[in-house]
């Protein structure tokens, strides 16, 4: 069966906790690719989204947005949400999906286009549509390749890189339709079992300027009560490498890299980090990196724009300390 996707840009709106930041960033892009096609863009909204959110989306670009309305679908059920999502497209003949890199966005991508026969490009970072068709970039093996994608199939789906397009501004009153589509859940072979919120008062590693990480280098779970005491005095976001994340010692919300999450900080502190390249691909577009590393020749320490070589639980508190002196705060 062949598909009739074929025209029309549609932006995924999956929310991260309660934020559309991501979908504000994809808003801009397809925006852009819309406008030069001249066709329409779309959003989706899954779930039970608050009556704003969907405004939210028109005032910052969308021609209109869709509300894919059931319960079942603000659960990460990526099985029926793929479902619902496939249906629409199916019936509105969308040419464009554009979902976020995120670990969601990235399995909802590969589901519809397995369902919807339409071909795939991960991690893009630069569109360009002119008269011979659209081309995007994207990036392979961590940052070391760049691969030219063309499309052969008359639709296509697509996972935008975080961080490269700025988020689309707001136009309040900007005029746009939306439409609430009704979805009816059939049985899928995923349970829901639970799910736990983020720990008050923590910043999200997203949209963070300034980011204390910490790697194997600390040891222990313990060894990142210095990596959050830094964090707490200095505003910032706890990141963490992949080895301590599957060592368990911290949730793996906080993994920076390939698999993990790709941020933009003002400030990046690699504490006991080796900073392989699957890492480095997380955030080697930090403005400044400061390494902390007993091995004053591996990668990080090189690609730091501060090399401290010394044993981070002996540095981290002296900094902390330092920092909290000059804010005439209290030393924890
Ligand atoms: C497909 C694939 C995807 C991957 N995705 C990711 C990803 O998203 N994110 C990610 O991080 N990794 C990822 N990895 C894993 C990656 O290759 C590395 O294994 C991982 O990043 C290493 O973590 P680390 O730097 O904390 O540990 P290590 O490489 O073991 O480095 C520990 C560092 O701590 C230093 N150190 C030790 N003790 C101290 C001390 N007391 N004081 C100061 N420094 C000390 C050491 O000198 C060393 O540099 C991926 C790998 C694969 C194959």
């Amino acid at each position: 069966m062949t598909n009739k996707l074929d025209s029309g840009v549609l932006v995924v709106a999956l929310g991260s906790r309660g934020s559309l930041a991501a979908a504000h960033e994809l808003l801009t892009a397809g925006r852009s690719l819309a406008d030069t096609l001249k066709e329409r863009l779309s959003a989706v909204l899954l779930g039970r989204p608050p009556a704003e959110a969907a405004r939210d989306l028109v005032e910052r670009g969308a021609d209109k947005v869709f509300v894919l309305e059931h319960e079942a679908l603000s659960r990460p059920d990526e099985e029926l949400q793929a479902a619902a999502l496939v249906q629409l497209c199916q019936k509105e003949r969308f040419g464009k999906i554009l979902f976020p890199s995120s670990v969601a966005g990235r399995s909802l991508a590969a589901r519809l286009s397995v369902k919807l026969k339409a071909a795939i490009a991960t991690d893009v970072f630069a569109l360009d549509a002119g008269e011979a068709g659209l081309k995007v970039r994207r990036a392979g093996y961590g940052g070391n390749i760049i691969g030219e994608v063309e499309f052969a199939s008359p639709s296509c789906v697509m996972t935008l890189q975080g961080m490269v397009w700025p988020p689309a501004p707001k136009t309040p009153g900007r005029a746009g339709q939306v439409e609430a589509v009704a979805f009816a859940p059939s049985a899928t072979r995923t349970e829901f079992v639970s799910s736990q919120a983020q720990e008050a008062g923590e910043i999200d590693l997203g949209g963070a300027d300034l980011v204390v990480s910490g790697g194997r280098g600390l040891g222990s779970p313990e060894g990142f009560k210095p990596v959050r005491a830094l964090a707490k005095a200095l505003g910032a976001a706890v990141g963490a490498s992949r080895a301590a994340v599957d060592a368990g010692w911290i949730p793996y919300r906080h993994q920076v890299g390939l698999t993990g999450r790709t941020i933009r900080p003002k400030l990046y502190m690699a504490c006991g980090i080796s900073g392989q390249i699957q890492h480095l691909a997380g955030m080697s577009s930090a403005k400044t990196i400061v390494a902390i590393n007993s091995d004053p020749e591996c990668p990080m320490m090189k690609a730091a724009t501060l090399a401290v070589a010394g044993d981070v639980h002996e540095i981290l508190p002296l900094v902390t300390g330092e920092i909290m002196k000059r804010r005439g705060a209290a030393v924890a």
